[in-house]
């Protein structure tokens, strides 16, 4: 049997679990069905409870994963079927066209400037973030090679202007595009690395054992909860975060996506759409350190912006995490106990009210933010049941994999050689992913 490993996700989980096993003579292969190695960590503005600047711990560990001789990436690529062979698996990868060269794209920009269409952003739309359908998933994306949207190559997008799907020939039947503009500008620059008529690729692998690192996704409130999509300054953490960050769609200006004004007041919701009959049913564990980083931060961008957290729970769960939210309520930060039950929009400035039950005096108060923020909490990857199914794991009832035994066999699945790490096996922050993720690789070599 090969001591090769398979790895499913590349998250900070994935990313660290592949050099634990790599630097210990394993070949890993580490599989992301996104077009880039990262997860959430590389969105993030800083991360707690240090508020070190996110990317730049996570960059340099990206380039390592890319330049290490034992680690294959393989972005863009889904587990199709993985059969029980001998003492390991027989795996099935299906590697989804970029239709872009790898080998020969430098990730120069050409082929985004020549694109005529500009759509949101998936992660940004709703705070100003667009990209067009040639692009580059985030600055520091690894591999840095352009990626061309699907729905332009199929002709889904010939509807808002797109140059490509408009031709009598399908593409993959075609190498000579007279008509798609990044097609043309990556010749301009001497390059030819725009591949339309690219298909997708079945790959076959041996591995000894494989290590689940799928991670969470950070919750949508359903429209209406506490204004979200119903007031237009209401936005989620996960929106708020990219709104601080230099590298996000306003380079951190704090600003309000009604009217790009800054914000000078604002609020956080905790526990937003938590609910045992709704929603998300659990806690999250990591929603008040992150919505106390966001307020450390934003004073720390405008100390004068006023800052407001209604909780009702609060949990400070790890080391340092006390002392952390200390740190916020030394910084300014005023917390508040607090049952909030209607938001509103002012249609004149855009600012929300929010009326709220007071815990501590059980009154009623109403009062104004330029800007709201809904913690809302993680949830599983929604691609965790086709993965669960392909492996033959089982997820828990939230969604999240199911460990063997989370006392005695933390990280092990019920089929021997199946590991999880990381934001797979619940809500997690990133030091915990690291070591599990630690734990997760050595048990998957040994
Ligand atoms: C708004 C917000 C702020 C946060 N701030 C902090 C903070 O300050 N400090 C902190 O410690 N934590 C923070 N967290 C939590 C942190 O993001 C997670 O702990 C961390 O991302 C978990 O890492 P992971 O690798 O397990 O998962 P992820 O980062 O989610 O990575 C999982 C990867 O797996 C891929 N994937 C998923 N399914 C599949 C599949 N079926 N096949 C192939 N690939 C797949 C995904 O594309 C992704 O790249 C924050 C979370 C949010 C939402």
């Amino acid at each position: 049997m090969s001591d090769e490993i398979l790895i499913v996700g590349a998250g900070v989980a994935g990313i660290n679990a592949a050099l634990n096993a790599a630097d210990y003579g394993a070949k890993v292969y580490l599989v992301d069905d996104t077009p880039s190695i990262g997860g959430m960590m590389a969105r993030l503005d800083k991360t707690f409870p240090t508020n070190d600047c996110s990317i730049c711990i996570e960059a340099p560990q990206m380039y390592e994963v890319d330049n290490h001789p034992n680690i294959e990436i393989l972005t863009n690529t889904e587990v199709k079927k993985v059969k029980k062979a001998d003492e390991g698996f027989k795996v099935r990868l299906v590697r989804k066209a970029r239709f872009v060269d790898e080998e020969k794209c430098t990730g120069c920009g050409a082929c985004f400037e020549a694109c005529p269409v500009t759509i949101p952003d998936e992660m940004d739309g709703r705070i100003f973030g667009n990209r067009k359908l040639a692009y580059m998933p985030f600055p520091q994306a690894v591999p840095n090679v352009a990626v061309i949207d699907p729905d332009c190559r199929y002709g889904n997008m010939n509807d808002k202007g797109a140059c490509v799907g408009g031709c009598v020939v399908d593409c993959s039947q075609c190498r000579e595009c007279p008509i798609a503009l990044c097609v043309k500008a990556c010749k301009e620059e001497g390059k030819d690395a725009v591949r339309l008529w690219q298909a997708n690729k079945n790959i076959n692998l041996t591995v000894k054992s494989i290590i689940v690192a799928s991670g969470i996704e950070g919750a949508v409130p359903q429209e209406g909860l506490h204004g979200y999509r119903t007031c237009r300054n209401v936005i989620t953490n996960m929106e708020f975060e990219r709104l601080m960050n230099a590298g996000g769609p306003t380079g951190g200006e704090i600003v309000r996506p009604s009217d790009r004004e800054h914000a000078h007041k604002i609020g956080w919701i905790q526990c937003a759409g938590r609910g045992l009959d709704h929603g998300t049913p659990y806690c999250s564990k990591v929603c008040c350190m992150i919505a106390a980083k966001q307020t450390i931060i934003t004073k720390e961008h405008d100390a004068s912006v006023e800052t407001t957290i209604f909780y009702n729970d609060l949990k400070a769960y790890g080391k340092g995490m006390w002392g952390f939210y200390e740190k916020a309520k030394e910084s300014g930060v005023r917390y508040v106990r607090a049952r909030p039950y209607d938001v509103t929009e002012d249609p004149d400035t855009g600012n929300v009210r929010i009326r709220y039950e007071d815990l501590e005096t059980g009154r009623p108060v109403e009062e104004e933010f330029d800007l709201l923020v809904l913690s809302t909490g993680l949830v599983p990857s929604a691609r965790n049941k086709k993965l669960a199914k392909a492996l033959k794991i089982e997820l828990d009832k939230f969604g999240y994999f199911k460990e063997e035994d989370p006392i005695l066999a933390p990280l092990e699945t019920k089929v021997k050689g199946v590991y999880l790490c990381g934001g797979a096996t619940g809500p997690i922050d990133i030091s915990e992913s690291v070591v599990q993720a630690t734990a997760a690789s050595m048990k998957a070599v040994a």
